[in-house]
């Protein structure tokens, strides 16, 4: 009744919007368009461009396929996009609108590349989204020419939405051990890239949810391998992450000192942390590499509520939760009233979670830490010590 979770087209756009030069255009009423522009804007502070055909009472009744086909023409010729991308919504699903057959229609008559992914709301959550989009941009890739050797040192990174300093700081590292990131997949790439990712030697994948069935996809049909290490938030995981990848690419791993000088710099904020219960609002991915990088800062996670999870997400947490000797209460989907209920109850110290969790922050007058859609580092060694920085500046004050 209360989900976490939001529909398809979400993700779709979502991941669009990581493509440069890319537009989505939604088959749909007003309403589609206007809450996800909105919420996208919020969260990401910029302004963000998706059209709508905005259908009407008329076009649900008799069709919108006419309209569909001007609006097309109208983003080409007004915003001169690289790619648009035509998503259906709720309405022009159940109707039965046929979006394919637009598109042959003008495709030859357009400057833009044209795609269609399937988004009614209906059909899934924002996971399914990612995944949907995910799978149409692997359809657009090209299999490198079997001569070519661009691929030794060369990564993609799939399932990564998010860019800001956390992707800054993991190119810094890719650079430092000289390993070219061919593409982002989906934060801020170009079409090119993404047609070009089949030269890479190596996918990493960075969602749990959504990031592995690409990435089994493109290894079946490119040859390419695979990782789905924990997100380096914390030292001990930064260095697995950047090891492994080191492994997988016959690289010298170069960060040793700095693990060793970020260890030591953490040790001044374990005193201030130990034993302060910790909630953990947060998708797999991020709730994984979270609860264990909080765990080894002596904090004490006591309920972790995950809205999706991925293959691995029950093993690595098992795994996590025995090496670590923690005994979280695990919530699986939850909705938000079974979530404030448990915080009530287990009155934590801190929250952390995203703008979803606002509210329960102000409710309960516990302090939230953004490390959703936040703008600060999490990643890398840098990462860790402003994380244990910022809990400890924000416990100090909570403590007055
Ligand atoms: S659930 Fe349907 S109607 Fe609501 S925003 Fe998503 S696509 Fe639009």
């Amino acid at each position: 009744m209360e989900s976490l979770r939001t529909c398809k087209l979400f993700g779709v756009i979502r991941a669009v919007l990581g493509i440069k030069g890319a537009l989505p255009l939604i088959h749909g009423p007003i309403g589609c368009y206007y809450h996800i522009k909105y919420l996208l804007s919020l969260r990401s502070s910029r302004t963000i461009r998706i059209l709508s055909t905005e259908m009407d009472q008329n076009d649900v009744v008799f069709g919108g396929e006419d309209k569909l086909l001007q609006k097309i023409y109208e983003a080409d010729e007004k915003y001169s996009p690289q790619l648009i991308a035509v998503l259906s919504s709720c309405a022009s699903s159940i109707i039965g609108e046929n979006i394919n057959k637009v598109i042959d229609d003008v495709e030859n008559n357009v400057n833009a590349e044209l795609i269609t992914i399937s988004s009614g709301g209906f059909e899934g959550s924002q996971i399914e989204g990612y995944l949907e989009c995910l799978t149409v941009l692997v359809d657009l890739m090209e299999p490198p020419p079997k001569e070519d050797n661009v691929r030794e040192n060369s990564v993609n990174l799939i399932g990564q939405y998010r860019g800001g300093p956390d992707l800054k700081i993991l190119k810094e590292y890719f650079d430092k051990l000289g390993i070219k990131l061919t593409c982002v997949l989906t934060s801020g790439c170009t079409l090119e890239e993404v047609k070009l990712a089949p030269i890479a030697y190596l996918n990493i994948s960075m969602c749990e949810a959504s990031g592995i069935e690409p990435c089994e996809l493109m290894e079946k049909k490119f040859g390419i391998p695979f990782l789905h290490e924990t997100l380096p938030i914390g030292v001990k995981a930064t260095g697995n992450y950047l090891q492994e990848i080191c492994k997988n690419l016959d690289r010298d791993y170069v960060f040793a000192e700095d693990e060793k000088r970020a260890e030591k710099e953490l040790k001044k904020y374990l005193h201030y942390l130990r034993g302060k219960k910790v909630v953990i609002v947060a998708g797999a991915t991020r709730a994984v590499a979270l609860t264990r990088f909080l765990s080894e800062l002596g904090m004490e996670p006591v309920l972790i509520c995950l809205d999706f999870e991925g293959k691995y997400t029950d093993s690595k947490m098992d795994e996590i939760i025995k090496e670590r000797k923690i005994h979280p209460i695990i919530l699986k989907q939850p909705d938000y009233t079974e979530i404030l209920c448990e915080v009530e109850n287990l009155k934590p110290d801190i929250i952390f979670g995203g703008m979803g969790e606002i509210g329960l922050s102000i409710e309960l007058g516990i302090p939230l830490i953004d490390v959703m859609h936040g703008q600060e580092v999490t990643f890398g060694f840098e990462g860790s010590i402003r994380l244990a920085r910022k809990i400890k500046d924000i416990l100090e004050v909570k403590s007055g």
